[in-house]
This record gives C-alpha cells, structure tokens and sequence, in this order.
C-alpha cells in the first residue's frame, strides 16, 4: 500500500490501481422499471439544472482522456438512448486525441433507430441488456411490454457493425432462472456474446437478498449439461467477466460474479454520474463533486487534480460479505451499471 499520492498522471489508487476504464451515466431516467433496479413507480429524477449539460460532460471526459489516462468509455444510464446529445457526445469523445474506445451500455429499445447514427458519430460496440426470451416474462421483469424493442435493437447494432454486441442477463431465483442454456443458444446462433450478472445489492428498493440471488456456481452448473465450457486462453486483465469457451469456440460465454467471486483487486474503473459526481466503486458510499467545481470556474488542472483526489481514496474491496456492509444511497439506475 502507497502512502503518498502522486500530485499528476493517472488515475491511481493507493493500492496501485490504475483507472483506464471510465463509465459515464447520461442520465437516472429509463423506460423500463427492471424489477431488480427500480420500483414501478420510478424515482425522484434529478432536476434538469442538476444534470450535466453536453458541453460539461465533453469537457470532462476530455480531461479524463487527456490528463487522467483513461482508454476506454463506456455510456450508460438510466437509459443512455434517451439523452437526446447522445449522438453528438459520441462524436465529440471520438475525436479526442488519443482516441478513447468507445461503448454503451443500453437496454436496446431504440436502437435499431439509433445504431447507424452513433456508428458513424464513433460508437464501437454496445451491450445491450436482456434477460429473458418470453415477452410475457420480459413484461413483468421490466414493467413494460418491449420485448420486441430490445430484440429488434440487437439486430439493429449488429446490423450497424456495432460488434461484438455483449448481452448482459441477470438471473433471479424462481423468475427466469431456468433460461441460463436458452439464452446462451439464443446468443450463439445470433453471434452475440452473452455474459450473465450476478444481482447485486443496487436495486433502489433495497429488495436484494443475499441467499436468494442466483450465484456464479449455479449459473455454470446450468450450462454444463448442455454446451462443453472450457477455460478461456485470453488473458482477463481487469475485465469484470470470467469468461469460457463455448463448445471449443471461438464463441464465449461470460459471468460477472461481483457478489461471489468479486474482482475488486483488478478493477480499473472510475465513475462519473449524470449529476457530475465521480465515484470510486459502484459500491461507494462517498462521492468527488465535480459539477460544482467546474461550475464555480476550476481549470482542467483542478478538475484533474480533484478526480485524482477521489480515486486515490478508492477502498480495496467493495465489502458485500462484510456484516458492516451498507448499500449506497445512489441505486444503480443513478450511477451506471
Ligand atoms: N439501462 C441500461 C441497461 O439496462 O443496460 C444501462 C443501465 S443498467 C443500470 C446497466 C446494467 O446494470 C444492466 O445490464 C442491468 O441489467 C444491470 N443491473 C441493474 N441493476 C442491477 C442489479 N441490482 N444487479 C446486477 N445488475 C444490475
Ligand atoms: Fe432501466 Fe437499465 Fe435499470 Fe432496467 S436495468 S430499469 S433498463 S436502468
């Protein structure tokens, strides 16, 4: 462990992490109600004063790129499809030297839309969510009858090039905790790369219960009755999923088992919120300010010496198993999956 922050250069952290991988929530608003994220009446949305304008979220990822060494940003939300900039935010990040790479994180609906747009504004790939192959199922998981949205969003990006398209599905015991093989024979014939996601303790109705979310070992243990998974040569670096070989490859199949088999000691990610906030951890329960800074007149430096300042105090583990542990105020749809 390092005792003394270094005053310029890369987002590290006293355990000599090194953040690369920057997620960037455009907006807390969505146009599901995933059972898992948020209560079916939505929540206190931020105030549109509150939110980041375009220029303010270029400015700082520009600073993340340029100053703090970030590589790689992702967008998501709430819903990233729905900030109308979007387009012209992607473009702008593709355009800073050196070029970040850049993907999304989205729940689809839109996308078929979308898909050329933001691959000619400089999107590289997406993740699209999607957790079950019922549209009856899909309604009640998300409180809204889009399946054929998300499907058709899938189609869409792959069709744009925006490849490889990644489906994340989270399971949930006696929900759709039987769909683990279909899923995974849905993402082969489509070419898509499925990682499956553990639930977390995000969900803003603080409804998540350790003994009942659908682990790593099950998820695995249900796919190997059906398809041959062997350990993947790639190298998994800070990547949150572990990820296997399906039936010899080159196709793969991913799990982010956060919860169980937490990657904390790779992790490179840092976090800036709609509301210009920049949170070490999904899971942090403090957060750097840096929409009131920027706001009040703070210069590149500044803003680049208070991000560092925040990661530097990044804690070695997220602590779920821990008895002290405490869910942080902000759900997940308020910071970014
Ligand atoms: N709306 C977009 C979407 O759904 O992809 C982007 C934001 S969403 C918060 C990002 C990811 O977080 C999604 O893949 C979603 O399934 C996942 N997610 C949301 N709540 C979660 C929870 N409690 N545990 C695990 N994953 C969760
Ligand atoms: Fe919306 Fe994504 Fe949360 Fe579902 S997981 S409610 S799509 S933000």
């Amino acid at each position: 462990m390092n005792a003394t922050q270094p005053s310029d250069g890369v987002l590290v952290d006293r355990y000599g992490r090194v953040a690369r991988d920057l997620r960037v929530s455009l907006t807390d608003k969505c146009n599901l109600r995933c059972t898992y994220c948020m209560p079916a009446e939505g929540l206190p949305w931020l105030a549109g004063p509150e939110l980041l304008g375009d220029d303010e979220i270029i400015r700082l990822i520009r600073v993340a790129v340029r100053q703090l060494g970030v590589t790689e940003v992702r967008f998501t939300g709430g819903e990233p499809l729905i900030r109308p900039g979007l387009a012209g935010i992607v473009a702008a990040v593709a355009a800073l030297e050196p070029r970040p790479r850049i993907s999304l994180t989205t729940n689809g609906i839109g996308l078929d839309r979308l898909a050329p747009t933001l691959r000619a504004a400089g999107l590289d790939r997406v993740n699209v969510s999607l957790d079950t192959l019922d549209p009856e199922r899909f309604a009640r998981l998300t409180r809204r009858p889009r399946h054929a949205d998300v499907l058709a969003g899938l189609a869409g990006a792959a069709a744009a090039g925006l490849t490889p398209v990644k489906v994340n599905a989270v399971l949930m015991r006696g929900v759709n905790d039987d769909e683990a093989p279909a899923l995974l024979r849905f993402a082969l014939a489509h070419g898509y790369e499925l990682r499956f996601i553990e639930q977390m303790p995000l969900d803003a109705q603080h409804g998540w219960d350790r003994a009942a979310m659908v682990t790593a070992d099950e998820i695995l243990a249900a796919l190997v009755g059906g398809f041959a998974l062997t350990a993947d040569p790639t190298e998994r670096g800070p990547a949150p999923a572990e990820t296997w070989l399906v039936d010899g490859g080159p196709a793969r199949v991913g799990v982010i088992a956060s919860v169980t088999r937490p990657f904390c000691g790779d992790c490179d990610r840092t976090r800036l919120t709609a509301d210009g906030q920049v949170r070490a951890c999904l899971f942090a329960t403090e957060e750097s300010d840096l929409r009131g800074a920027l706001r009040a007149g703070a210069d590149d430096d500044e803003l680049a010496r208070r991000w560092r300042a925040a990661m530097w105090g990044k804690r070695a583990g997220h602590g779920i198993d821990d008895p002290t542990f405490l869910q942080p105020a902000r759900p997940m749809s308020a910071i970014g999956g």
